[in-house]
């Protein structure tokens, strides 16, 4: 896993399986993906072909994993794993490829950390179900053509931005995931509650809800954390009070801002007078990788409007300051 912050253990994938939608019906929010989707899938099963191949952009815990096996199960259809860094040469991808059934559907979580060779193997096999092994090395070597089952492949980013154009052309749906509404999280929270037999009132969930960062995953985390402080330290019901007790005890604070969060906020401002600063500078001064920063951390604090990516870097916004409760220097640049 490359994302530290986002880093699962085996009890939450556990839960995590256990409380994800199975339908699309049942999957909460992002509408118009849902409804584009429904579109593309009903339409393909109707003239009994594969679907296009679909791209699902957007940051850690949306539900990028949860739409693929939905796509699957929509179409009746085996779901097969596998990730951009988990494939390093384009053989691996050539041995996924060509063990696919007729109608399967491949899932490729990170795609944009596919390699090269693999990439450009992706690229013909999405287009013409073929592909050319190369067999032997140097001016010996030849390719040969080898054909794949018709598959649709479901690819998953967290950074659309860094996939190649000759790839994402090649994806005939594309849907952006964006953070959740918070009406939405509470909907989630809700559903995840009577999965795990919780009980949890109207305001106590509206209260989890509006701290999990836009985000389905955080949702269910919070949630399992403040039942354990509801069984262990009151009579086991999630109330308001309870949850607010509980999340501050789990330093999340009413924005829904985690340590990392305010980490970055707090290093912005007093190590650096609230920007710019570069990102790799600014990752450094809280020691996590620059990416983690930016994909974990920033879209939230920007969406938020707490922070501000500029051309020169970095900046805290006034906002920032005033929720921090750090008092703005005179000279600070906003
Ligand atoms: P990553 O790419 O980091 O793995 P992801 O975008 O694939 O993240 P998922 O693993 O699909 O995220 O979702 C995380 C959890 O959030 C799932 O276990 C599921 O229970 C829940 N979840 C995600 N989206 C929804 C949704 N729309 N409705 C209900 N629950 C959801």
């Amino acid at each position: 896993r490359l994302v530290s912050a986002d880093a699962e253990g085996a009890e939450e994938q556990v839960i995590e399986a256990a409380l994800r939608p199975k339908k699309l019906d049942d999957f909460v929010g992002q509408e118009r993906v849902r409804e584009q989707l429904s579109l593309v899938l009903r339409g393909a099963l109707r003239r009994g072909r594969t679907p296009d191949h679909v791209l699902l952009s957007g940051g850690p815990g949306l539900g990028k994993t949860t739409l693929a096996m939905i796509i699957a199960a929509e179409l009746g259809q085996p779901l097969r794993i596998s990730s951009g860094p988990a494939i390093e040469r384009a053989g691996d991808l050539a041995a996924v490829l060509s063990t696919l059934a007729e109608g399967e559907v491949l899932f490729l979580d990170e795609i944009h950390r596919l390699a090269r060779p693999a990439e450009e193997m992706l690229y013909m096999a999405m287009e013409d179900f073929r592909v050319d092994v190369v067999v032997g090395k140097g001016p010996g070597a030849t390719a040969i053509p080898l054909d794949i089952a018709p598959f649709t492949l479901v690819g998953a980013t967290t950074r659309a931005g860094m996939l190649p154009g000759p790839l994402r052309d090649r994806f005939g749906f594309v849907a952006h995931m964006d953070f959740y509404e918070p009406a939405e999280l509470e909907v989630i929270v809700r559903r995840s509650a009577r999965l795990l037999d919780v009980e949890i009132t109207d305001d106590g969930a509206a209260e989890v809800a509006g701290r999990s960062r836009g985000t389905p995953r955080i949702a269910n985390r919070l949630l399992r954390r403040v039942r354990d402080y509801a069984e262990v330290r009151a009579d086991g019901v999630i109330t308001q009070e309870l949850a607010r007790a509980a999340l501050r005890l789990y330093e999340v604070d009413e924005r829904g801002l985690d340590r990392l969060d305010r980490a970055v906020l707090e290093s912005l401002m007093r190590k650096f007078g609230g920007g710019p600063v570069g990102l790799s500078t600014l990752a450094v001064s809280v020691g996590e990788e620059p990416e983690t920063v930016e994909v974990v951390a920033e879209p939230f604090l920007v969406r938020q409007g707490l922070l501000a990516r500029t051309p020169r870097g970095r900046i805290a916004t006034p906002a920032a300051w005033a929720h921090l409760g750090i008092a703005q220097p005179a000279a600070s640049p906003m």
